[in-house]
């Protein structure tokens, strides 16, 4: 198994998801080495610095792995500000990131799925990708187009008996909800019918779950204790 992002968040808990199942699994982070040795201590897993956006460095260390039956596309970035604000940049590089990364990757494991017969592939989109957000238009942006290759993705390669599904995760309680203040963050959790903020345990069994679920592809799962229905 191969999660992106698994140094910290809802890529880690995925990590030890799968950890605890038995699964071999390794992990791709972007700076955070300590993160990562620490999860590769407590898991057993095998982290690899590897920047998601690079073709080459992605081509590069997924050939180093073991075939990888489970991908789950996991790392990503945000921005927060108005869509002035955003400079050129910062708008290239989540979409290098969020978009283009998932797009790496999967050709990266794809050979070995399509020699094999099988695979499943898990993205990690946002609700935000669902309904939009405003002062997130780039990361909103992203994160509807992980739906859409979701969507293309599991009707291209259904036929090779390779699933793609996708977790739109609500407001999920991570670094990435640091830059977050509080009052902003009680009154989302006050308009979350289920009463509280996610976990990254939370998303990280609902991937578990379409990771295994063998009819199911194409989907996008919602995991926001009700916040977009
Ligand atoms: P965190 O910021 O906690 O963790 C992000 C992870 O992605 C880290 O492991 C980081 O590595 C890695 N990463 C970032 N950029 C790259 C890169 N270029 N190459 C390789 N790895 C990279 O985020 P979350 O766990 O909150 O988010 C995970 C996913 O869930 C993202 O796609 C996010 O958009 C999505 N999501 C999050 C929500 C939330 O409320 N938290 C809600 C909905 C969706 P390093 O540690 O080295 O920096």
């Amino acid at each position: 198994m191969l999660v992106t992002g698994g140094s910290r968040g809802i890529g880690k808990a995925t990590v030890e998801y799968f950890a605890k199942q038995g699964h071999k699994v390794s992990f791709l982070y972007e700076k955070e080495f300590s993160a990562a040795k620490e999860v590769e201590r407590t898991t057993g897993a095998v982290g690899y610095a590897c920047d998601v956006a690079s073709s080459s460095a992605v081509a590069e260390t997924i050939a180093k792995m073991p075939p990888v039956d489970v991908l789950v596309n996991n790392a990503g970035i945000c921005h927060t500000g108005l869509i002035s604000q955003i400079t050129e940049e910062e708008f290239d590089r989540i979409f290098a990131v969020n978009v283009k990364g998932m797009y790496n990757c999967v050709r990266a494991v794809l050979p070995a799925m399509l020699q094999k017969g099988k695979g499943s592939i898990v993205n990690v989109s946002s609700m935000w990708g669902q309904v939009g957000a405003s002062c997130e238009v780039s990361y909103s942006a992203t994160k509807g187009a992980v739906i859409a290759m979701t969507k293309a993705l599991a009707k291209e390669l259904g036929p090779s008996h390779i699933r793609v599904n996708c977790v739109a995760p609500g407001v999920i309680q991570t670094d990435m909800c640091n830059n977050i203040e509080k009052d902003i963050l009680s009154a989302l959790q006050e308009e979350t019918p289920i009463g509280r903020l996610g976990t990254a345990e939370d998303v990280a069994k609902a991937i578990g779950y379409l990771a295994e679920a063998e009819f199911v592809t194409g989907q996008v799962l919602g995991v926001n204790g009700g916040f977009v229905i």
